[in-house]
């Protein structure tokens, strides 16, 4: 209904029509300050609360604007643009409450060009704007809330890591102790295997906390493909015999042994879906087929790990492979968590593949995995088999170790580690502690533990770099996170290496060898088993695997013929070197203090 007198009838009556009911706002209205409104539709006088056009038309532009900035911004827009469009505005209603609109508006000009008036459309979007903003809300919400179960995760899984190595830490050391009974040991290796299985458990969960929070990574690294499958043909063989299934392996010369992709991941998608064939197959056979597949220059790995299970039915498969879904056909007594699939598909994926099933209800099933890899024939580098570190090449230097952790039983098992070889350790609990420390005792390297109260592993880290003194110092960061970005932060905070917690005894002799250059002396394997009968004779050379520090206080306990204190310092090294402790403390026991001095001598000499 803008100004223009209509002729009733003809064109201009239709347009009437339209303008009246079209729920969009119309108007028009005068330029400058004082601007005001000259015509308007009835769906903007609807839209402003108004109850007449008459009553619309007595209002000023700036009556409707909330924030006369906004008003100030948008005229100024449209008069040097000419015409503007889809400009969000919060505008005023009679009643004084708020509506969002979005305004497209154009410039009127007369014919010496001076703007004559505004022709301008309004539509009313506060709803839009609500919804908008209950989505963010929610959005957001969802966000935090994942962002919080990630957190707890990880925290979770860091905090039961951390006393994993102890528990873990502790029963490897007491396995060297060669006074168990077989019932002992049996029990401590107990101990280790659940220790073991709860550690998957957790890995589980994490690495699915790391798929949905997006921090999955990708660690591509050459290495021996057939090796791999038969390592894990030997793991499952055991379990195929126990449940008297037929399992076979075929294809393996069909494909290249040295490949390159993530190694770890490849691993556990073969050890998630053949475990799942065990566990849901209880008579029949297991085959793993192995092969390759080429397309257009790229090259994949498949693997088909085919069971004649309890199968799955069909209303089951789509909803397989997300988190903690379990098949209806499955019973209740078989253990899992409902993440392996989910896990094993992400990795896939992550690896440039996928992971496809075909099943039947009865019958069994087949899940198909294909992994991009890239061939080569260069020779992985092979890590060393562990082996059991028994003490420091003779003629090193006595080193002195700082071992800094919070908590005492961490500090306990890495202190006794690390001793039983012959390195000096003093520990500290803390960052600030292990500062002071490290200025008055000067340690030849340092085990940092990265999250502890007060001042943590990265900032004791950073203040040590940052004293001239402490700029060389090699610093072991010990860290029970498995997060790609803590390993970053570690690294950036200038620690030269880090451990992982749980850790085995070999990474720390590795990682301290590496820092400090230091060669030790492995016991043989075969030596590891207890032996009562084949008793070597003990001779000053027996001696010679013991830590120099140990065999001066042999030495001192022997002059001053301090029966205790020899036990004591025996009893210390019963762990790493049982026979000799054994054959020592005969000696002790029937005071043959000069005997021991002499073997000293020889040893020395
Ligand atoms: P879980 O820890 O429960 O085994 P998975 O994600 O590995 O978790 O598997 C999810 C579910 O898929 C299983 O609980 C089982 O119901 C079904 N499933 C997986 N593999 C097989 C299989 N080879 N045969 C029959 N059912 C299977």
């Amino acid at each position: 209904m803008l100004k223009k007198k209509s002729k009733p009838g003809g064109k201009n009556k239709y347009r009437h029509i339209f303008v009246s009911n079209i729920p969009v706002g119309l108007y028009r209205n005068t330029s400058g300050p004082k601007g005001h409104f000259i015509s308007g539709n009835p769906a903007i006088v609807k839209m402003f609360g108004y109850d007449s056009v008459e009553e619309f038309m007595n209002i000023s532009v700036s009556d409707i604007y909330i924030d006369p900035k906004e008003r100030k911004d948008f005229s100024e827009r449209l008069i040097t643009k000419g015409q503007v469009s889809d400009i969000n505005l919060r505008l005023k209603k009679k009643d004084g409450t708020m509506i969002w609109a979005s305004v497209s508006a154009r410039a009127v000009y007369n014919k010496a060009g001076q703007i004559k008036y505004f022709d301008g459309m309004v539509e009313d979007i506060t709803l839009r704007k609500q919804m908008e903003k209950q989505l963010e809300e929610a959005r957001k919400t969802a966000e935090t809330s994942n962002r919080t179960k990630s957190m707890f995760l990880a925290n979770m899984s860091h905090e039961i890591r951390t006393p994993m190595n102890a528990i873990l830490g502790f029963a490897q050391l007491m396995q060297k102790d060669r006074t168990l009974t077989a019932e002992q040991r049996k029990h401590l290796e107990i101990i280790s295997h659940s220790g073991e299985h709860l550690l998957t458990l957790i890995n589980d969960i994490l690495d699915m906390s790391k798929i949905e929070a997006g921090r999955m990574t990708f660690t591509p690294v050459t290495f021996d493909l057939h090796t791999l499958l038969l390592d894990i043909e030997m793991m499952f063989r055991v379990r195929t015999d126990a449940k008297g299934l037929l399992f076979k392996v075929e294809g393996m010369n069909e494909i290249p042994e040295f490949v390159v992709t993530d190694e770890g991941k490849v691993r556990q998608i073969l050890i998630n879906l053949l475990g799942n064939a065990v566990k849901f197959t209880d008579k029949g056979s297991i085959l793993l087929q192995v092969g390759m597949e080429k397309k257009e220059e790229q090259i994949f790995f498949i693997a088909e790990i085919i069971d004649t299970g309890t199968g799955i039915s069909r209303d089951d498969i789509p909803r397989l492979f997300h988190a903690f879904q379990q098949s209806s056909t499955r019973t209740q007594t078989i253990e899992g968590t409902g993440l392996g699939l989910a896990i094993s598909r992400e990795f896939a994926r992550l690896l440039g593949g996928d992971i496809e099933v075909r099943s039947k209800v009865n019958e069994g099933s087949c899940f198909r995995v294909k992994i991009k890899i890239q061939e080569t024939k260069n020779k992985p580098v092979t890590a060393a088999p562990e082996k059991h570190v028994i003490g420091l090449q003779p003629g090193l230097n006595l080193y002195r170790i700082l071992v800094v952790d919070d908590k005492p039983e961490n500090r306990l098992l890495l202190s006794e580690i690390l001793r039983a070889v012959g390195f000096e350790t003093r520990e500290s609990a803390d960052g600030s502690e292990a500062i002071s420390e490290f200025q008055t005792w000067k340690p030849h390297l340092i085990m940092m533990d990265i999250r502890m109260p007060a001042m943590d592993g990265y900032e004791a880290i950073r203040r040590i770099r940052a004293i001239p003194e402490g700029a060389g110092i090699p610093i072991i960061a010990v860290t029970a996170s498995l997060w790609e970005e803590d390993r970053q932060k570690i690294k950036e905070s200038g620690a030269n290496l880090y451990i992982r917690k749980p850790f085995r005894e070999y990474e720390v002799f590795d990682a301290i060898g590496t820092c400090l250059g230091v060669k030790y002396v492995y016991e043989e394997k075969d030596k590891i088993q207890p032996t009562q009968t084949d008793e070597i004779p003990l001779t000053g050379e027996s001696l010679k695997v013991l830590p120099e520090d140990t065999v001066s206080r042999l030495r001192e306990a022997s002059i001053s013929l301090d029966f205790d204190r020899l036990m004591e310092i025996i009893e210390n090294i019963t762990p790493q070197f049982p026979q000799l402790a054994e054959q020592l403390k005969k000696l002790a026991a029937d005071f043959q203090f000069d005997t021991l001095l002499k073997l000293i001598s020889e040893k020395s000499a």
